[in-house]
């Protein structure tokens, strides 16, 4: 076997790459973890995270509970027409910003000895007969075994023409994601869900007395308003709520943060031959709340079996073979209910019914809040 530079490679440091990087180096393995931006960053992302994933990072060394970070056990989800639903969360969740969490875990994680390669953008990955090679600008590392966490959507994903990038332009591929940090005059307990036409707009505390505020919306609707302000005159203010928000509140910064070409397209969890964890093998609709959590998940089962196969306990392909099982049993049906419900918004008669019928079925809600919220892990 050709000698190798690290027995683990890891492309992408968001909380899938890093959580992961943090277990398999604490099982002993030498880690090399790879981000194209530098540490610490802000994301577009709506900052609630399930509570599921409390205990798993505290395994990653984070003392959440020492943060004094807000708790959130409510969910509130408006219409257009001004419908306003309030539930209990079955599990809840907690706010921080992915400035902070990031930032920690990416500390923790050179702590610990995790080789922490920032501002270093990867331009290829590749399974060789038995090692994979790690290309950078400059840079080659030949790893034992590599893995991706590079996220929605990469130049990796480009260079491996993966089939998602090629489908049709549909409801559910074609997003825009923006983000502000807000001051405001808004309960601590309470994540809520404004609804517009074409989008969704999440607001939950976060550390510090800010708040997140995130949304979610059609590429069609910034092209038709010509601008993101523009846009939110248009059609995030025809929510009473929202507009309520962006008139009241002191906005931290003075541009958000925007991501585009957001897809919620069927992924596959190993492609050409490498395991994905967290968004790079399915990304679940923020109005099903937990994505963060699912991407760590995805990583904490890939690290047991990472585990039995270096000890070569299973083959390699073995070691696909279950991940891809194990990942299919636990996510599958959690993303296509996510799927369904993003299908179901944004319409603007279909929202307000949706509400509507939510507002008087609570059994309802809860059913679909507990089907796309998984459970500690
Ligand atoms: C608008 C919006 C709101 C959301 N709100 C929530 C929420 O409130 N709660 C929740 O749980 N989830 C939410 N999500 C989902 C959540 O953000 C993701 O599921 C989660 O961030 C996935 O983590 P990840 O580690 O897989 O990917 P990411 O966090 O995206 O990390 C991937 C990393 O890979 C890096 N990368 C990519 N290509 C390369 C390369 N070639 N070389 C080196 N580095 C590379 C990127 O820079 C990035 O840092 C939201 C998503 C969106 C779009």
């Amino acid at each position: 076997m050709v000698s190798v530079d690290y027995d683990i490679g890891i492309v992408g440091a968001g909380l899938a790459g890093l959580t992961t990087a943090i277990q398999l180096r604490k099982k002993g393995y030498s880690v090399v973890l790879f981000e194209k931006n530098g540490f610490p960053f802000h994301r577009v992302c709506g900052e609630y995270i399930s509570v599921e994933s409390w205990d798993y990072l505290l395994d990653c060394g984070i003392d959440l509970a020492d943060m004094q970070l807000p708790i959130i056990k409510k969910l509130q989800v408006s219409s257009l027409n001004g419908t306003l639903l309030t539930a209990d969360l079955d599990l809840g969740g907690f706010g921080i910003s992915r400035y902070k969490i990031d930032g920690l875990l990416a500390l923790k994680a050179r702590e610990i000895g995790v080789e922490v390669r920032d501002n270093c953008k990867i331009s290829g990955m590749q399974r060789l007969s038995d090692h994979y090679r790690i290309e950078a600008s400059d840079d080659e590392v030949r790893v034992q075994l590599a893995i991706g966490s590079f996220g929605k959507r990469s130049n990796i994903d480009v260079q491996w023409r993966r089939s998602f990038l090629a489908r049709k332009l549909n409801n559910l591929n074609n997003h825009i994601g923006i983000k502000y940090h807000i001051k405001a005059d808004f309960p601590d307990d309470i994540i809520a869900l404004h609804n517009f036409k074409d989008g969704y707009c999440g607001i939950s505390k976060i550390e510090e007395e800010q708040y997140c505020m995130c949304y979610l919306t059609t590429a069609a609707n910034l092209q038709q308003s010509g601008g993101i302000k523009e846009m939110e005159r248009q059609f995030l203010y025809q929510n009473k709520y929202l507009k309520q928000l962006f008139e009241q509140s002191e906005f931290c910064y003075s541009q958000p943060l925007s991501i585009s070409q957001v897809s919620f397209d069927n992924k596959e969890p190993v492609f050409a031959g490498t395991p994905l964890i967290g968004d790079a093998c399915g990304m679940i609709t923020p109005l099903c709340g937990n994505g963060m959590s699912m991407a760590m998940h995805s990583g904490k089962l890939l690290t047991v079996l990472v585990d039995r196969y270096i000890q070569q306990q299973i083959s390699l392909d073995e070691m696909l073979g279950l991940y891809t099982d194990q990942w299919r049993k636990q996510f599958a049906a959690r993303l296509h209910v996510g799927r369904i419900v993003q299908a179901r918004f944004g319409k603007v008669w279909q929202t307000d019914l949706f509400v509507s019928l939510l507002k008087k079925m609570p059994v309802l809600t809860n059913a679909i809040v507990k089907r796309t919220h998984g459970r500690g892990f």
